[in-house]
């Protein structure tokens, strides 16, 4: 099957009680038990594993082209069970430009447990090759990154990963399995915040790890899941199974208005700089070409005149939303300096878009208006 068909039919099946074609919603948090004491259906309680969780976990392990998938309440509480995966002492090579929360865990949580942990620019396989030592378990990548969509090159990495000993780990949220799948270009696990673009409606957060093998590594991630508890709540799990279904649409569709928003920007006289891997100008324009079956639906740019002229266009805006988060149907425009914290190395004048389904000129017009003060 292709990625559109899998996203429609896996996790997806028929309901074999009543024949429903969209997926019944199972809120029961307690399955019957046999008189001899055992589980005749699979189900005990659903911490452990529910009906809905499970659907969805069939679904994102297909669409990554996975052994085995996690279903987390959030892409943080994924990340989260993935470091609480390894053990004090243990080393981890990190990108130096990634989602400001997955900084803060490793820094502010996993720090003071005693992982230790090297950011390098993951652009440089020679400095991740540097950086790895004997007691390197992850090698964790995110391409393409926040908010400068620096892209780094999975196959190369992970094939350092590999040699060290470690497992390379991507987080995939910004791509989505519909333009690229990291388990095929030689990653061991996928991360996914599914609050983005598998919900795609802003309405539903939620997280995953997908693995390339049900090994060792992954029972213990699932075990972290059901004893640590961070599940989804069923309904969660049936919203964002439902946003797979149009996933692989409406991510063409965003990549298709991006592309044309970036080129839009670019010729800006008021616009210092565009961040976006389709633009021959991004220097990881070659690698992202190789690696992604499109370029995506977020970028970010630089506005002339400083922090106070960008802040001015989130002002101005009347379509777009000034908003954090990314993925949905609406597009999202943020100051991404002023969430990330005084520890952030973000540009003042940087924004970042989330370009979402709207008329490409109606996008246009918006950002036209509000760059001309
Ligand atoms: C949003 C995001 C996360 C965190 O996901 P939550 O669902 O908000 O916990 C992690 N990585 C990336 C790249 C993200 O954009």
């Amino acid at each position: 099957m292709k990625l559109s068909t899998k996203a429609i039919h896996v996790g997806h099946d028929v309901d074999s009680l009543t024949g429903a074609v969209a997926l019944p919603l199972y809120l029961s948090t307690t399955f019957e038990r046999d008189p001899d004491g055992g589980y005749p259906r699979g189900y005990v309680y659903t911490r452990l594993d529910n009906p809905n969780r499970m659907a969805l976990e069939q679904s994102l392990c297909s669409l990554e082209g996975g052994k085995a998938a996690a279903a987390f309440s959030s892409g943080l509480a994924a990340i989260n069970a993935l470091l609480q995966g390894l053990s004090g002492g243990d080393h981890i090579v990190v990108s130096d430009e990634l989602y400001h929360g997955t900084v803060h865990i490793i820094k502010d949580i996993y720090g003071p447990w005693g992982l230790q942990a090297t950011f390098v620019d993951t652009r440089v396989p020679e400095l991740v090759q540097q950086a790895v030592r004997p007691n390197t378990r992850l090698v964790y990548i995110e391409t393409p990154s926040n908010p400068t969509l620096k892209i780094t090159d999975i196959r190369a990495i992970a094939g350092i990963a590999r040699a060290a000993g470690a497992k390379c780990v991507c987080d995939n949220t910004w791509a989505t399995p519909i333009l690229q799948r990291p388990l095929e270009l030689g990653a061991d696990l996928v991360i996914q915040s599914t609050t983005k673009y598998h919900g795609g409606h802003s309405d539903v957060l939620g997280g995953a790890l997908v693995s390339k093998d049900d090994d060792e590594f992954f029972a213990r991630i699932r075990m972290i899941q059901r004893i640590g508890g961070a599940v989804p709540a069923p309904f969660d799990c049936w919203l964002i199974s439902r946003g797979i279904q149009t996933l692989p649409c409406r991510m063409k569709a965003q990549t298709r208005i991006a592309a044309q928003i970036a080129a839009f920007l670019e010729s800006k006289p008021q616009v210092e700089k565009v961040y976006y891997p389709g633009l021959a100008s991004h220097e990881g324009h070659a690698v992202a070409a190789r690696q992604m079956d499109g370029f995506g639906a977020m970028l970010s740019f630089q506005v002339r005149g400083g922090r106070e002229a960008a802040l001015a266009v989130t002002g101005k805006v009347k379509i777009i939303t000034p908003a954090t988060s990314l993925g949905g149907v609406e597009s999202l425009i943020e100051h991404r300096k002023s969430i990330e914290g005084p520890d952030s190395r973000t540009p003042d004048n940087l924004l970042r878009l989330s370009v979402g389904l709207e008329d490409v000129e109606d996008l246009k017009t918006d950002l036209e208006t509000a760059l001309a003060g």
